[in-house]
């Protein structure tokens, strides 16, 4: 049916960079190679030609770099629902039985929807920000509940039945991919592994660009700032931290409107308000990476 066939299309018009996610390029090719090549063919072309789509995926690398930005957008090129997102430990809990239900729950929506619509059923994708959480106590002895046990237990059961349910795509996010059970990342799992690391240079001269955007549109943004050089000093930042810079240097450029002693400011005050490369430097002193050693560090 038509219908089906445009279910799983991905739109042509999606780029990274126009969805507000900069330096990502290389990840996002192999996602879409891995993960999303399949879901362009009609389903019942994908049967005849013996493709079975990926059901789940794992993103992993140091914390605000982009993964949670990543996952919802693949569900916005995939025509997807509004994902589902939860949190790993949010799933657990202290009730036997209790989070094995919750699991259960995430499932529930899309297994009701592709009963009554079979492929006709739109994707549904779960997400699961820090899903170390979940795993990290199957097995291990000083979990006297065995609360993640039944719990990873669980959520195999459940990707392993999605084999008919053509509709369910599971994400799961962590900084810590070496405590994630292996049992979770063999093949018709979360299958296919991809890294988000820190951005290189390039990469954060178009992470730069987003997020100085609107100061530009608003003509806020001095004449004398250089993302470029900028770019070049912010080795080892994360997307989330060259955000908190231009946040840090538009309050450095706020700060020297604001008479000390007065909550007053009106709008004559900052009509010519401008954040230069100044600020940006004050915003370096202040705000720093938290992750990787820069090259300087191991000279
Ligand atoms: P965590 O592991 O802590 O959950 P994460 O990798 O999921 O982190 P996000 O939540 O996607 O990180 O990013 C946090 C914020 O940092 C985003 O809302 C965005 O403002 C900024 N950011 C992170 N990475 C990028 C990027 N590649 N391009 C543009 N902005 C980014």
């Amino acid at each position: 049916a038509r219908s089906s066939a445009a279910r799983n299309i991905i739109k042509p018009e999606f780029k990274f960079e126009d969805m507000g996610i900069g330096g990502l390029d290389t990840e996002f090719s192999a996602i879409f190679r891995r993960a999303f090549a399949s879901r362009i063919f009609p389903p019942a072309q994908a049967k005849k030609l013996g493709i079975h789509h990926v059901k789940g995926m794992l993103l992993y690398g140091p914390p605000g770099t982009g993964k949670t930005l990543i996952a919802r957008q693949i569900g916005k090129m995939l025509n997807a629902r509004e994902p589902i997102v939860v949190n790993g430990p949010e799933i657990l809990n202290k009730f036997v039985g209790q989070s094995e239900e919750n699991i259960r729950k995430l499932f529930a929506e899309a297994e009701k929807e592709y009963k009554a619509k079979g492929e006709d059923s739109s994707l549904h994708i779960i997400i699961f920000d820090e899903l170390d959480a979940i795993c990290r106590q199957r097995g291990a002895k000083s979990d006297s509940t065995g609360v993640g046990d039944s719990v990873v237990n669980q959520l195999l059961a459940k990707l392993d039945g999605v084999d008919q349910l053509n509709n369910i795509l599971v994400i799961g996010m962590t900084n810590r991919k070496e405590l994630i059970d292996e049992a979770l990342l063999r093949p018709g799992r979360l299958e296919v592994h991809v890294e988000i690391g820190l951005p290189d240079e390039h990469g954060r001269l178009q992470i730069l660009k987003i997020h100085t955007a609107q100061m530009r549109a608003n003509d806020v943004l001095g004449s004398d700032v250089n993302l470029k050089e900028l770019a070049m000093m912010t080795k080892n930042f994360s997307g989330a931290e060259i955000n908190g810079l231009v946040r840090s240097a538009s309050s450095f450029s706020l700060n020297r409107h604001v008479k000390v002693g007065s909550m007053d400011v009106t709008a004559a005050d900052v009509a010519d308000m401008k954040v230069t490369q100044d600020d940006f430097v004050q915003a370096l002193g202040e705000v720093k990476p938290a992750f990787g050693v820069s090259e300087d560090e191991l000279q």
